[in-house]
């Protein structure tokens, strides 16, 4: 399958790995927008938040409980910490294999840009 995000998970491509289980990876942003920038995708494709399937629904829930996890691990839970999922082309999704951004370390201000 030709998507960049499939490829990672598959070890064709490389990247800064820093979770896997059985269902979901996690690994550093190429391009961080803030001190701790990790994108964390469900192993199996789902190319945007509309093809979410039913059968999803748990897998898909997993994706915050990992961010929260790494928020922890990372010290900034408490403090607080951003999670963005972009949906198509208005959305500024620009790989079509979800994936939560998860960011913290630095103040976020809303509305996002
Ligand atoms: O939400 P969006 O689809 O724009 O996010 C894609 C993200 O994937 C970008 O933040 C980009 O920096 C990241 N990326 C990456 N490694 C790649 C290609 C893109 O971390 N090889």
């Amino acid at each position: 399958m030709d998507c960049l995000f499939c490829k990672i998970i598959n070890r064709d491509i490389p990247a800064d790995i820093v979770f896997e289980d059985d269902e979901v990876l996690a690994f550093n942003d190429i391009n961080p927008q803030a001190p701790t920038h990790i994108l964390i995708i469900p192993k199996r494709h789902i190319a945007t938040l509309n093809d979410i399937a039913d059968e999803d629904r748990a897998l898909v829930g997993r994706l915050p409980q990992v961010a929260a996890q790494l928020a922890r691990e990372r010290g900034f839970a408490d403090d607080g910490y951003r999670v963005v999922m972009n949906c198509n082309e208005q959305g500024g999704q620009t790989v079509y294999h979800i994936h939560m951004h998860l960011m913290g370390g630095r103040r976020f201000t809303w509305p996002a840009g």
